[in-house]
């Protein structure tokens, strides 16, 4: 048998009328760029996440990105983020000129380790940027309990958990902004790249907003220097045809991770661990175990195809050399860059490929 990491055409063909529909629509209105689907599907996005605002961009860094510059981060500035995340994460800080500081995660769940953020604190530690990752909500009250003792903004990274929940509220409405990918493969995902940044500050929401858009805040008026990253109408409708299937899609997940975690009993594997406080929407799979690469090449002799996030850590990459930090200075990243796995997780999944991949596991 033979089971993708990831596969669209379930939902696709599930949504199949009401995407030709969207396309139908933004065509024939033959207007593609700031225009009434993007004002819907802002609205809808923002009634999601529990946010008074969302404001849509060309993709989930530039989500980020944006938030931190409409907060004023920048050049001499220091963001603490966790040491193990997608690159962008770091990318968004960098971007507006200031230094990321990474402070490592919880082995257990993954993210980042309130206890270990205060030490990183400087007098130039201007925010912190909670990472959601792979769909599992961060521990998010000591955070911001932390933020507010510093007088630090919090900027969530929620690119790969939609709709997951921190002691039963919504992600993306604890910090001061947060930033949203709708890449294809993301929970919900555009039809190419795209992004948003949701607040509760209308401050921060117009200056995004002007920030995406040459740093207009009206037509030939520019207020900032700002950047061209917009959510484009075909993709906003696209978006808002799936939306309303998010929460289902994110339960059907849930099923899934339901399975894995009953059915996978091999000492060698390491589970994913869920806190308490978090109802995740499995955005990833991921698992560890001392022979990674052993269990990936063993699987994919049985037509299971997997992943690693992420392979490198960001201390180690090129692009940060200048950053300075030494292999082995940051043990937690490199142990689960070295040790994780994520095996196949995605909408749609038949029981017979969930089976599969269990016993697959399990005979390792
Ligand atoms: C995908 C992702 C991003 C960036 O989103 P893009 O839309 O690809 O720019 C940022 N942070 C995390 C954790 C991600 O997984």
């Amino acid at each position: 048998m033979n089971v993708p990491f990831v596969s669209f055409k379930p939902m696709e063909k599930e949504l199949d009328t009401d995407i030709r529909a969207a396309f139908e629509r933004v065509y024939t209105a033959s207007w593609y760029i700031e225009g009434k689907e993007d004002e819907a599907f802002e609205k809808e996005f923002a009634a999601y996440c529990g946010t008074k605002y969302c404001v849509g961009c060309g993709n989930g860094l530039d989500a980020l990105m944006l938030a931190l510059k409409a907060l004023g981060v920048g050049a001499g500035d220091e963001v603490i983020v966790p040491s193990n995340t997608y690159i962008a994460t770091a990318l968004a800080v960098t971007y507006v000129g200031a230094t990321p500081v990474f402070v490592e995660p919880d082995i257990r769940t993954y993210n980042i380790d309130p206890e270990k953020i205060e030490e990183k604190i400087t007098k130039k530690t201007k925010a912190i940027m909670p990472v959601h990752l792979y769909g599992q909500p961060c521990d998010m009250e000591p955070i911001m309990a932390i933020a507010k003792k510093y007088d630090l903004y919090i900027v969530e990274d929620c690119a790969q958990a939609h709709g997951a929940t921190y002691n039963g509220k919504v992600i993306g409405s604890f910090g001061d902004a947060a930033g949203f990918s709708f890449y294809p493969g993301k929970n919900l995902g555009a039809l190419g790249d795209a992004g948003a940044t949701v607040t509760n500050n209308k401050e921060i929401a117009d200056k995004v907003r002007a920030l995406g858009n040459y740093g207009s805040d009206y037509k030939y008026h520019h207020i900032y220097q700002g950047n061209n990253s917009r959510l484009d109408e075909m993709q906003a409708a696209f978006l808002a045809a799936k939306l309303p299937h998010l929460s289902r899609m994110n339960e059907e997940r849930r099923r899934v991770a339901r399975c894995y975690l009953e059915g996978i009993k091999n000492p060698e594997i390491i589970l994913p661990f869920v806190p308490d406080y978090a109802v995740p929407v499995w955005h990833i799979f991921a698992v560890r175990t001392k022979r990674r690469d052993e269990l990936a090449s063993f699987l994919a002799d049985k037509g299971i195809s997997t992943n690693k996030h992420y392979p490198i850590p960001m201390h180690m990459q090129e692009c940060y050399k200048e950053l300075n930090i030494p292999q082995g200075a940051l043990p937690i990243a490199e142990e689960i860059s070295a040790t994780e796995l994520s095996l196949p997780m995605f909408y749609g999944m038949t029981d017979e490929q969930i089976q599969y991949v269990i016993d697959s596991v399990n005979e390792f």
